[in-house]
């Protein structure tokens, strides 16, 4: 999934947990309960392949996704720490797999890769029209929107 539902939402359900430490784990959880979902994500297969001196396209992406998500929490959220507590944890696994790239060989990141990779990819042999892996990132975009 794109890194801005993952924020909007990570943010949503900490503004919305009375206990913060309850909330921030359960923002952790968020992340791979959306990743489960059909989705669509722009290519970064640069940064996936190693290929470290043709990658700044896709860290741009990333920069751009995530500069997305921050401005909309910027305008929609009450701009405390535990926001932004809770959209780094939103986008930690994210961060995970890139450290697992950058890292090789850590056991560590390995078992999480290959668990996240499982979630990423739980619809891909199920034939899911590529229409459907957007509409539920804007879904998700939407009512964490329209409940922040
Ligand atoms: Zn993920």
């Amino acid at each position: 999934m794109l890194l801005t539902p993952h924020i909007l939402t990570g943010v949503l359900i900490a503004s919305k947990t009375s206990n913060p430490i309850l909330g921030l784990f359960l923002v952790l959880l968020s992340h791979y309960f959306l990743d489960c979902f059909p989705q669509w994500e722009y290519s970064i297969k640069n940064i996936k392949g190693r290929r470290w001196n043709k990658s700044f396209l896709d860290f741009l992406k990333v920069f751009f996704d995530i500069s997305f998500g921050v401005l909309l929490i910027l305008f929609l959220s009450k701009n405390n720490s535990l926001v932004f507590a809770a959209a780094f944890l939103a986008i930690l696994p994210d961060g995970f797999t890139l450290l697992n790239l950058i890292i090789p060989k850590n056991k560590l990141l390995e078992i999480h890769d290959t668990f996240h990779q499982k979630i990423n990819y739980f619809f891909e042999n199920k034939k899911i029209p590529a229409f459907w892996g957007i509409v539920s990132q804007i879904a998700v975009i939407a009512l964490a929107i329209f409940f922040l």
